[in-house]
């Protein structure tokens, strides 16, 4: 017995790994294979103005859009772009222009600070930049190409030129060009450009069209950006689907996001665990909003808790909670929860993907375990990043020589092929899902002179599920204080990875080979709780 899990689904057919094709000619085809969307069908929903884009004038905007791109801007296949916006129906108009050109898509949270987009930018290389006339002032002005503001007359109208509109480009996109490259740090330092492929997100979307359970009329409304692979993974999900996407940019309020799932019928809700905690503790107010529409809420990014879960099913019992485990190295979703069947197994976060294996790995020896003693998650398949661009040591090692992916995520699976979360192994802090990595916030903590070592660790919140926190040591004699050190980083970094608490200590705890002793300080952290 190996103790490798395969896939249970039935296999995704996967066009030939050789032949040229984009995500938006693989998309572009299944959306004109049988049954089309109707022509009436909304393929992209603002709630906030309430504009909405149907399938017909979706696709003509796509192609217009990228021939616009291809003699206005002259891009083509092994440039990159950089994205900078929030969510809105611009973006995967956008999405869908580039990847038929063969143009590489690299979007950034958009509360990024300068310091931050410049390091995501010296990776990516780009040539080009898509912002908002309020995030285009952060984008350096050094691209080749300049910038092209979303929201402007300009824009609209490369989108919309009058006269025929132009077909598909033909620019020879190889399935193993990189399609899109994410950010993430991984399981430990800095924060890396993930190269996902073509071929990745065909691999995805053909995985979802194996377990597809919904059909349109499906309307899902998306609060998880497009810059995450959550958001990303929907958006080409929904839309190779034929079905409707409704997204909400800009910060998250739960009411405004009640009233447009009341407003429009929304069936399918793609949201990451805060927006399914602040819904259950909405209490009696809950009932003021008509959700009967709604069959469906996916979660993931980061755990849910078992109380949330248990809470959720009292307040909406007919609504199927799928949870979904994946991460940006994986294009998203690895393992997932599809139909009523499988939304019932409590706390489960889903059975392996199509075309995919699984190992449970004692993370000291290597070896692979039994079901269902809990190890570190490794996995094989096709949705797997090429590698962190230009970092072949990072990439090395996170995938071993037989192309298993080692994901840094204590779980078991059970008898039954069902994936447990149970805890982090790596480093990585998630704020609301949001990547936090320590490397970063220790490196600028060290550049503050009155502090001589330090190390940030993940601490438990309920409503954020993990907060930074940081244990500082300070130069002798110096009266820096918490708040102090707080505003230093504050200033420094996009807004959800601030440290949110300080201890100070005389020594960071480290392994005779000089490691930082995480779990020590991580129970130091609660054993002040
Ligand atoms: P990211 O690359 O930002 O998607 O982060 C991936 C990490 O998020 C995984 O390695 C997990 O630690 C965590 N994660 C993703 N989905 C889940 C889930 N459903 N339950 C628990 N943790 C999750």
């Amino acid at each position: 017995k190996t103790n490798t899990f395969h896939s249970l689904r039935p296999k995704a057919p996967l066009p030939p790994e050789t032949t040229p094709l984009s995500i938006t000619h693989f998309i572009f085809s299944q959306l004109q294979a049988s049954p089309p969307p109707p022509p009436s069908t909304p393929a992209l929903i603002d709630p906030a103005t309430r504009r909405c884009i149907l399938y017909p004038d979706f696709t003509r905007r796509v192609q217009t859009l990228a021939a616009s791109l291809q003699s206005q801007l002259n891009l083509s296949n092994g440039h990159t772009a950089f994205v900078l916006s929030p969510n809105s129906l611009h973006l995967p108009i956008l999405f869908f222009s580039l990847f038929s050109l063969g143009v590489t898509v690299s979007p950034s949270n958009p509360a990024s600070t300068n310091p931050e987009i410049s390091r995501q930018i010296h990776l990516s290389k780009p040539v080009v930049a898509f912002a908002t006339s309020a995030t285009a002032h952060k984008v350096p002005s050094s691209l080749r190409y300049g910038t092209v503001l979303l929201d402007s007359a300009e824009f609209e109208s490369m989108m919309t030129c009058p006269g025929p509109t132009p077909e598909l480009p033909r620019a020879r996109v190889n399935q193993s060009d990189t399609a899109a490259i994410l950010y993430s740090s991984g399981t430990t330092g800095m924060v890396k450009g993930v190269a996902l492929t073509h071929r990745n997100w065909i691999s995805m979307l053909a995985a979802a069209f194996a377990v597809r359970a919904s059909s349109p009329p499906a309307v899902w409304l998306c609060t998880v950006p497009f810059f995450h692979v959550y958001g990303f993974g929907v958006c080409m999900r929904v839309l190779a689907f034929g079905e409707t996407l409704a997204s909400i940019s800009g910060r998250f309020d739960l009411r405004s996001t009640l009233s447009a799932v009341e407003e429009f019928r929304i069936t399918h809700a793609a949201w990451a665990p805060p927006v399914v905690v602040a819904l259950v503790k909405l209490g009696s107010e809950l009932g003021g909003y008509d959700l009967s529409s709604l069959q469906v809420i996916a979660s993931g990014g980061a755990p849910l808790a078992k109380s949330v879960i248990d809470k959720l099913k009292k307040r909406l019992p007919n609504v199927q909670l799928a949870q979904g485990f994946g991460l940006t190295e994986t294009t998203g979703r690895v393992f997932g929860t599809v139909g009523p069947n499988e939304t019932r197994v409590e706390g489960a976060v889903g059975k392996l993907m199509s075309n995919f294996e699984a190992k449970i790995v004692d993370p000291d020896t290597g070896i692979a375990l039994p079901p269902p003693t809990p190890g570190e998650l490794w996995v094989r398949g096709p949705f797997l990043m090429k590698g962190y661009i230009g970092d072949e040591a990072a990439t090395a090692s996170t995938m071993d020589s037989q192309g298993w992916f080692k994901t840094g995520d204590l779980c078991y699976i059970d008898e039954q092929g069902y994936l447990f979360f149970v805890d982090r192994i790596k480093e990585l802090i998630k704020y609301k899902g949001y990547q936090v990595a320590p490397a970063e916030l220790e490196h600028l903590l060290l550049s503050h002179p009155d502090i001589v070592d330090a190390a940030v660790v993940p601490y438990p919140d309920e409503e954020a599920g993990q907060v930074p926190m940081a244990f500082v040591v300070r130069r002798v004699g110096s009266v820096v204080d918490e708040s102090q050190i707080k505003d230093f980083i504050a200033k420094q970094v996009a807004p959800y990875k601030k440290i949110r608490r300080v201890t100070f200590i005389n020594e960071v705890p480290k392994s005779a080979q000089g490691k930082v002793m995480r779990k020590e300080l991580i129970k130091l952290a609660l054993s002040k709780l």
